[in-house]
């Protein structure tokens, strides 16, 4: 029989129940420790929530998983499994005037006239240079130094900026690392996929298998406090529950965790909260009955910071089969401090316009949201050396999408979740803590 005292005392607590808290958990369960989660909303999922409206399945915003990310490899080595197809090239690229065959396989390079015969070789050139750039040799540098650099032609930087947006979510190529976004082109080349059903099908099974292993997970919990050291913290929740701890993963954003962990704050949690600045921007979600042009899978715009993309072109997002998913994106500049949101709604819907007339005719639902954080950090040139999911607070340790040093978006958040938890098993497997170990390739 547990005492009192036994049944509140776990291995781990992890902070959140979004991606990262999830593969934490599944990970160290693996191994057989003792985890807790704790969420403070009603729900898990965190960011990677899909809501179903009118039978229509909507992530919050576009979400495609790349396919040769971090993320693909780590939920497949947790079986999860992940039905959908990879996102169309077939698209088109608009300006304020015209629109253009997007040039990105060999056939619409060649037939779009986006670009000059001039142009179209400095854009294969540069693309080739990324596809086999080494990364190691690449210096620290913004994006903007490096296309600099290279590129003269100014509708083939834009064209160039049009696809770093597409790929980081950043629309802050100046801010940007250049070894960040050439790691992360790469891995779009492998393409995306989109997920049948939505990425709740992906937490609800990290939740499932969680859960068999042995996870607790309570929700609307609210931390009130943390204190002591390791092997023994205690973590107060604001109903006067207290819990005993060896170790704690917080998976929250970083002022939060600056909030949480302000009694143990170092120089190198102090310099990571510090230098992470969000990637933000607003989706119109919607669901139509059909689509005036079916065959126009996405849209991005060069002189606007927007995005069009047909989800269900590649995806089951839907109960009745004709009903279509869409996404518009307006990405924010790190410039544009308030911005008013129905001026942004205005400019997605007359994107939207532009790429599907008619579409108002055609709602079954929509979903706006003005104010999205993508991620927690622009990845910025020399900060790789100092992110890691320790900080070197004995048992403490982070992870989420600021914390990788080599990846972002949610590839970021579940590599950063799967190093904290390999980290405390290894620790605690040196001390004997662990009683079965799971050999992974
Ligand atoms: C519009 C949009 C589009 C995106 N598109 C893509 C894409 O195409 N590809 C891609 O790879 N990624 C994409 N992402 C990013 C991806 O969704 C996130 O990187 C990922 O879901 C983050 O997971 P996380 O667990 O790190 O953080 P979160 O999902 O934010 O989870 C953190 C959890 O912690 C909880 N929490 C916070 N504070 C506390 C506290 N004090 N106590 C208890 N719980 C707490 C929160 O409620 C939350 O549930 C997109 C994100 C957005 C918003």
């Amino acid at each position: 029989m547990f005492d009192q005292k036994q049944r509140n005392s776990y291995d781990t607590v992890i902070i959140g129940a979004g991606l990262a808290g999830l593969i934490a958990a599944n990970y160290l369960a693996d191994d057989g420790l003792k985890v807790l989660i704790l969420e403070k909303s009603a729900n898990v999922g965190g960011r990677a929530m899909t809501i179903e409206r009118k039978g229509c399945q909507f992530n919050l915003g576009p979400h495609g998983l790349y396919i040769k990310g971090e993320g693909f490899k780590c939920l497949n080595e947790l079986n999860i499994s992940l039905q959908g197809n990879a996102a169309s090239i077939n698209g088109i690229v608009t300006t304020s005037k015209k629109m253009f065959k997007a040039p990105f396989s060999p056939y619409s390079l060649l037939t779009s006239s986006l670009l000059s015969f001039k142009e179209k070789l400095e854009f294969v050139r540069i693309m080739s240079e990324v596809s086999r750039v080494d990364l190691k040799l690449v210096k620290e540098q913004t994006f903007t130094e490096w296309v600099d650099k290279r590129v003269t032609s100014k509708i083939v930087k834009q064209l160039i900026y049009t696809l770093t947006r597409l790929a980081t979510y950043c629309a802050s190529p100046h801010l940007l690392s250049a070894k960040a976004v050439l790691r992360q082109l790469l891995i779009s080349q492998g393409g995306v996929k989109y997920i049948n059903e939505g990425w709740g099908t992906i937490i609800q099974q990290l939740n499932e298998q969680a859960t068999l292993k042995g996870v607790t997970i309570l929700t609307r919990q609210n931390i009130a406090s943390i204190h002591g050291e390791y092997p023994t913290f205690h973590v107060g929740l604001s109903n006067g529950d207290s819990v005993l701890t060896r170790t704690i993963i917080c998976t929250a954003s970083p002022s939060e965790t600056g909030r949480l962990f302000k009694q143990y704050a170092t120089p190198t949690l102090d310099s990571m909260l510090k230098a992470s600045i969000p990637v933000k921007g607003a989706a119109l979600d919607l669901a139509l009955k059909r689509l005036p042009r079916p065959n126009l899978h996405f849209a991005m715009d060069l002189e606007q910071p927007l995005y069009y993309s047909n989800h269900s072109n590649a995806a089951h997002l839907s109960k009745n089969k004709a009903h279509q998913v869409i996404h518009a994106f307006r990405y924010f500049t790190n410039e544009e401090e308030k911005i008013d949101s129905a001026t942004i709604k205005n400019e997605l819907e007359w994107y939207i316009d532009r790429i599907q007339p008619g579409w108002k005719k055609e709602v079954v639902t929509s979903r706006f949201l003005p104010t999205l954080t993508v991620y927690q950090r622009v990845p910025q040139p020399r900060q790789d050396q100092f992110f890691s999911n320790s900080f070197h607070v004995r048992g403490l340790f982070v992870a989420g999408d600021w914390i990788s040093p080599t990846s972002i978006l949610a590839d970021g958040s579940i590599s950063s979740a799967k190093q904290a938890a390999m980290q405390i098993i290894n620790e605690e497997d040196s001390l004997g803590v662990i009683k079965k170990r799971v050999s992974r390739i």
